[in-house]
C-alpha cells in the first residue's frame, strides 16, 4: 500500500507518541509482507530486528547492503542473526564486484571519491533492495547528529516513492543501550572499542569520548552520510 504524503504526516504525529516496539508492530500490521527492514547490523538495527521478531507472526524480511568491505565482526554478527532469529536475510551486493570496480574506477575509490564509491556500493543497491516493497524500516535516530535531527517516526521516501519508518527516532544512546542489554540482544563488539557507528572497514575509525558519534565515518572528508537517507 503506497501511502499519500498527507496520510504519512498524520501518522507521523500519532506515532511520535508511541514506543519503538509499538511503532514496529503498527508498521508490520499496516504493510504486512510489503515492508522490509534495512540492517547494517549496528546497534539500532539489532534492536529493531529483536523488536520486530518479538511482535511478528512469521519471519521478517531484512536486507543488508553488503558492500563486500564490511568488518569481519559485522559478517559474524550477520551470520549469528541469520541462524538464531526468525528473519529472511537478503544480502544485496553491488552491481560491480570489487575487482570490477578497480578495473573501471581504479584502486581504493573510497580514498579518492567516497561519494562515487557509496553510490556504487550502497545507493544503487538500496534502490534494488527496495523494489517490490511499499515501506522500509530504518534505525535513524535524531541523537545520531545534526543531519538526522529532523527525522520523523514515519516519513515519505520521495526518492523511492515509499514510506520510511524510523521507530527509534526519539531514543537517546542510553535508551538504546538499555534496551539491548535488558533484552540480551547480540551486538557488534566494535561498539565497545570506540565505534558508535560502523560502516565499511576503509571508512570507519574509532572515535574519542565526547567526539561526534559520526566523526569516525569518512574521516578526512566533509562527507557525513553515505547517501541512503538524503
Ligand atoms: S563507506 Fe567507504 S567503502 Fe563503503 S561504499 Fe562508502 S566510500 Fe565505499
Amino acid at each position: 500500500m503506497i501511502l499519500e504524503s498527507g496520510r504519512i504526516a498524520e501518522m507521523a504525529t500519532l506515532w511520535e507518541e508511541l514506543e519503538p516496539r509499538e511503532i514496529v508492530a503498527a508498521a508490520l500490521d499496516l504493510f504486512g509482507d510489503r515492508i522490509t527492514i534495512a540492517s547494517s547490523f549496528g546497534l539500532e538495527d539489532v534492536a529493531l530486528i529483536h523488536m520486530a521478531t518479538s511482535v511478528a507472526k512469521g519471519p521478517i524480511d531484512v536486507f543488508c547492503l553488503d558492500t563486500e568491505v564490511l568488518f569481519p565482526e559485522t559478517y559474524a554478527l550477520m551470520n549469528r542473526f541469520s541462524e538464531s532469529y526468525a528473519i529472511r536475510l537478503r544480502r544485496v551486493v553491488p552491481e560491480f564486484s570489487l575487482a570490477q570496480q578497480i578495473e573501471r574506477y581504479g584502486e581504493e575509490l573510497w580514498a579518492r571519491d567516497p561519494d562515487q564509491c557509496c553510490k556504487l556500493r550502497k545507493v544503487e543497491p538500496l534502490g534494488r533492495a527496495l523494489q517490490g516493497y511499499d515501506a522500509w524500516v530504518t534505525g535513524l535516530r535524531r541523537a545520531q547528529g545534526p543531519t538526522r535531527q529532523n527525522a520523523k517516526a514515519v516519513e515519505p521516501d520521495a526518492r523511492h516513492g515509499l514510506t520510511k519508518v524510523n521507530p527509534l527516532v526519539r531514543w537517546s544512546d542510553e535508551q538504546l543501550w538499555a534496551y539491548v542489554r535488558a533484552e540480551e540482544v547480540p551486538y557488534n563488539p566494535l561498539h565497545e572499542r570506540g565505534y558508535p557507528s560502523i560502516g565499511c572497514i576503509h571508512c570507519t575509525r574509532a572515535v574519542s569520548p565526547g567526539e561526534d558519534p559520526r566523526a569516525g565515518r569518512w574521516a578526512g572528508f566533509a562527507k557525513t552520510e553515505c547517501g541512503l537517507h538524503l
